[in-house]
């Protein structure tokens, strides 16, 4: 992601004439270790933020603010590090040419570092998955009720969850009817996953803690757990689609064993 690494070999003759001093690698190198850092909270952030917003059921996402205060803290002291090193221990010892080069140096960095700040949170979605569902069910449950035969009006009973739209033959008149609980009702689908997850997600802490004492093979009992566990879930969540979710946990176990197991 970065130019500031190699900025020199494109900059005028001025920073090339000056760009091997010792004073702007030493700077390079503190520069270079700072944002190692700044990238490693980048990826942490790009890992785990969208679950801690998940799992945060608060309305006002406090525990999930927290978070991100904390992680932009961190950002800030970094480059108060840099900007407090360069100002007071590199500028006052350079000299007017070599300035040109330190300077843009410092900027480079300086930018990389704000950009990686104010864009680490950018993909985290702030949501209530629980209370979402919640009202997908109240919604399917009071079209549920309401649903009636548009021929002779008698009442249809539904007993599986039909969250596209289906036909259903009136027991009376035989006439088909289409129940359709809406597009509301559909987004039930994608909420399966993403909530059936952080349902599990003790059992996934317990699988990566697994991973990290006793490497992928060693931990694939515990992974299986998981699994097992995220695939309830979604039958919970989406009673009748067991074989597409069994599907999906065979695909998930097959995966573990090529990619992670086998690699
Ligand atoms: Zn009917």
């Amino acid at each position: 992601m970065m130019n500031f690494f190699n900025f020199n070999k494109e900059k005028n003759q001025a920073a090339d004439s000056t760009g091997g001093t010792p004073l702007t690698q030493r700077l390079q190198t503190f520069l270079g270790k700072l944002h190692a850092r700044a990238e490693e909270m980048h990826a942490e952030v790009q890992d785990s933020a969208q679950s801690v917003a998940d799992a945060d059921s608060d309305p006002f996402k406090r525990s999930y603010l927290q978070f991100k205060a904390g992680m932009i803290a961190q950002f800030n002291a970094i480059m108060q590090k840099g900007s407090g090193v360069y100002q007071k221990e590199v500028v006052p010892k350079a000299s007017p040419m070599e300035l040109m080069a330190l300077s843009q140096l410092f900027n480079d960095w300086n930018i990389s570092v704000l950009n990686m700040m104010t864009s680490a949170f950018d993909h985290v979605v702030e949501r209530d998955l629980e209370r979402e569902y919640r009202e997908i069910m109240e919604e399917y449950e009071r079209y549920k009720d309401r649903f009636h035969c548009k021929q002779c009006g008698g009442k249809l009973e539904i007993h599986t969850f039909y969250f596209t739209a289906t036909y259903i033959a009136c027991p009376y008149c035989r006439t088909q009817n289409t129940f359709d609980p809406g597009t509301k009702v559909r987004m039930a689908e994608h909420l399966a996953r993403p909530l059936a997850e952080l349902r599990c997600r003790g059992d996934y802490e317990t699988y990566k803690q697994q991973r990290k004492l006793l490497g992928a093979k060693g931990a694939e009992e515990s992974y299986r757990a998981y699994v097992f566990a995220l695939i309830g879930e979604m039958d919970n969540i989406l009673p009748g689609l067991e074989t597409q979710h069994q599907n999906f946990c065979n695909r998930l176990l097959d995966d573990y064993q090529r990619h992670e197991v086998f690699r």
